[in-house]
């Protein structure tokens, strides 16, 4: 079997999808996007066309490291995301040409489902405390949130405090039980972390997330050792290399590599299993399409540390289509009591609505995230 082509499209909200055809019929999509960035990532997977066609799509190790390895560079969130949306698309093919989901053909499953999370509040939260407890009626047992707004190195306890009463209002309208995930999203510098994370301590939540960015991945142990709260963080690593320097400088509890920007099933399978050796906990970042969410159920079902999944239903980016709009078997996708269950149709298991990507595609989203100002002028993190 070989590679005959190797297609691109962009997709609302802010998604890239990769679709690859083979000689003997089979088609196998993958999501390679990176947020803001899906320009890049689709001329990406253009120029690594060449070493695709004339191929064998089953050889995803060779293929794999041939477009990491063969074009010298290597690494970053735009090449690491093209060589995802590709390793996607490649599992997908083995598993239909195999008529078996991609975790049978790694090593079968070791869970039936997995627990979901669900997204409130939006990028400046407000009103959290109602918005968990509609998620919490709906089934769910935990949500995730962004914890603060800008932030600036040294800010006031105003902020701080607005951060505890945000959580405070969760815990008050769901119960002492609920999951509280807090995600500081890298808005948050070294002496404010500390602070807050110390003082969120009361609120038993459930996780916290970028603490700090992970270019500052040397300050974790000091983090974890000034509070009892599990760290998360991930979204923003690239490979196994980058996972390597994070779990051996440690303070870590939770790693969330992206299955569209960290090389894919290949790839992340592979961190898994390497946090795995140093006791951390797996639950994969997922803001994404339906793609990307399949793609991160196959490792979840082969990884015994994996522990949740997050998943973009509802979440504040989807804005004019969100996950289920691109796939036919809707149903495989429902949320039972906070779990998902792991797809069962061959492949990713998603039946991709080609004619809606192919209109999406005829006029391109050209997403990018809002840039945002301390009150002095000075850029912020968003
Ligand atoms: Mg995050």
């Amino acid at each position: 079997m070989k590679i005959v082509e190797v297609n691109t499209y962009l997709v609302r909200p802010r998604w890239g999808f990769v679709e690859i055809i083979t000689d003997q019929g089979y088609v196998g999509w993958g999501e390679g996007v990176l947020e803001g960035h899906a320009d890049a990532v689709q001329a990406c997977i253009q120029e690594m066309k060449p070493y695709l066609i004339g191929q064998d799509p089953s050889r995803i190790e060779d293929i794999w490291n041939t477009i990491y390895r063969a074009g010298f560079y290597r690494g970053g969130g735009v090449l690491m995301s093209a060589i995802s949306g590709i390793d996607q698309a490649l599992w997908d093919i083995k598993g239909k040409v195999f008529s078996a989901p991609v975790y049978e053909l790694m090593g079968g499953k070791c869970r039936d489902k997995i627990k979901v999370y669900s997204w409130i509040g939006g990028d400046r939260p407000s009103d959290v405390g109602a918005a968990a407890k509609e998620k919490m009626d709906a089934g769910f047992s935990a949500i995730k949130m962004n914890g603060t707004e800008e932030l600036q190195y040294v800010d006031t306890y105003e902020k701080v405090d607005e951060v505890l009463e945000r959580v405070a209002a969760i815990r008050e309208s769901c119960g002492k039980y609920f999951g509280i995930a807090v995600d500081f999203h890298g808005r948050v510098h070294k002496p404010m972390v500390k602070i807050l994370a110390k003082k969120l301590e009361e609120f038993d939540p459930l996780f916290i997330e970028e603490p700090v960015l992970c270019e500052h991945m040397e300050l974790f142990p000091e983090i974890a050792a000034c509070c009892n709260v599990p760290i998360a963080t991930g979204e923003r690593m690239f490979s196994r290399y980058d996972f390597k320097r994070l779990l051996q400088i440690g303070g870590v509890d939770i790693i969330q590599p992206d299955l569209s920007h960290a090389g894919g099933i290949t790839e992340v399978k592979k961190i898994a299993a390497m946090a795995e050796a140093y006791d951390v906990a797996l639950a994969p970042h997922c803001p994404l399409g339906p793609i990307a969410l399949s793609a991160c159920l196959q490792v979840d079902a082969t990884s015994y540390n994996a522990v949740f999944q997050e998943q973009s239903i509802g979440i504040h980016y989807n804005v004019g289509k969100s996950v289920l709009d691109y796939i036919i078997n809707k149903e495989d996708f429902t949320f039972k009591d906070g779990y998902v269950d792991m797809p069962t149709k061959p492949g990713l298991g998603v039946e991709v609505n080609k004619e809606l990507v192919i209109e999406e595609n005829k006029t391109p989203h050209q997403w990018k995230n809002p840039v945002w100002r301390h009150a002095d002028g000075s850029v912020a993190e968003w």
